[in-house]
């Protein structure tokens, strides 16, 4: 299949309501109805009716030049897989034949989404299945809204809280994703609050710098990986393109931005790896002047050559830690049972023998 898709229609789901508003004006289909773009655009973001056939009150001409302006779809669900914990793991085939994977993770009464914003990664964390992967390509804003939508209409739950912790590295597609957080928190649309949106980083360091100069309401946090640097650049390639203490000074900076909140750091904990004495060194001798939160999340084997941990091993090991005066937390990730976890996405891909190309702007 070609990789390149056939748009000749705007995808309804890419547009703000402003710019919704705009499209319409320039073609005429404000006339004799102003409330067009509000009534359409809850229609999809908020009742998941991907239909603009079915809008109620609009007459059959112009439901069909609508029609003709718009791409509007759900994406193609490949496979819904519930798991033990409620969550359900998702894959989307897209218009050009990649394969994305989201997951929706139930916590407390509420719903979030765990999204994608690459087809596949560059980055080749080692602990990732995504990463194996390769990068195929950034995603679309209609594709980053198009999996909060349609994971929403099918499970019929609504969305309060959004993660960008799929596949992918959302600072390498950055306008896509600042853009997909404005619309989705539409009060027009989904309404998901921008403070209850996520976004994870591997450390690219002139982004996040971007992000904490931009002042965006949405939350960062940082995949740390392990806080002994040499460990962290075998763990995390990206490291050898920005170095271990430029990414602690960015963190610095955004967590100062923050009026000295606390910073999320995710630590993965891997048998032999990064449960020692020194990574306990490191931790007390690296991360200063700023206040974390250590999520240490358990590994899901994705390698041979690294080993998950037991709870009890985690557990003895961040033990050690609390004295250290830090919140610690052991995060166990959400559909474990099924590769639907954090980094590990794209798993069911990898049994199935699939890649995509290297890209060229690969680290
Ligand atoms: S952990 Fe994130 S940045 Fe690293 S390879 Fe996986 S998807 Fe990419």
């Amino acid at each position: 299949m070609g990789l390149t898709a056939e748009v000749t229609k705007t995808p309804f789901l890419s547009l703000t309501e402003e710019e919704l508003t705009a499209a319409l004006d320039h073609a005429g289909l404000l006339a004799f109805g102003a409330k067009l773009p509000e009534i359409a655009y809850r229609l999809v973001h908020q009742n998941g009716q991907f239909d603009l056939g079915s809008l109620p009150g609009v007459g059959a001409h112009k439901r069909a030049r609508l029609a003709e302006l718009f791409e509007l779809g759900a994406l193609e669900i490949l496979e819904a897989e519930p798991s033990w914990d409620q969550s359900v793991r998702y894959a989307f085939r897209l218009r050009d034949g990649a394969v994305i994977e989201t997951v929706l993770i139930p916590h407390h009464g509420l719903w979030t989404a765990c999204v994608s914003s690459q087809a596949g990664c560059a980055l080749r964390c080692g602990f990732c299945a995504t990463g194996k992967l390769g990068l195929l390509r950034n995603l679309e804003v209609h594709e980053i809204v198009g999996q909060v939508l349609t994971v929403a209409a099918h499970s019929g739950k609504r969305i309060s809280d959004l993660v960008f912790m799929g596949m992918g590295e959302p600072l390498q597609n950055e306008a896509a994703v600042y853009k997909s957080c404005a619309i989705l928190a539409s009060t027009k649309g989904a309404q998901i609050s921008q403070k209850r949106m996520v976004i994870s980083t591997s450390g690219i360091v002139p982004a996040i710098r971007r992000f904490t100069a931009a002042g965006h309401r949405m939350k960062l946090v940082f995949s740390l990986g392990s806080a002994v640097p040499e460990k962290r650049a075998q763990l995390m390639p990206i490291q050898r393109t920005y170095g271990f203490e430029s990414l602690l000074d960015s963190i610095r900076e955004y967590g100062a931005s923050r009026g000295g909140k606390h910073v999320t750091l995710e630590y993965i904990a891997i048998r032999d790896w990064t449960l020692g004495d020194e990574d306990i060194e490191a931790i007390k001798q690296h991360l200063v002047g700023f206040k974390f939160i250590l999520n240490v999340i358990p590994l899901n084997p994705v390698d041979p050559e690294l080993a998950a941990p037991t709870l009890e091993e985690v557990r003895a090991w961040t033990s050690k830690l609390r004295p250290l005066g830090f919140p610690v937390k052991i995060r166990r990730s959400s559909g474990r049972d099924q590769g639907a976890a954090c980094g590990q996405l794209g798993t069911s891909l990898l049994k199935q023998g699939q890649t995509f190309r290297r890209s060229v702007e690969a680290v």
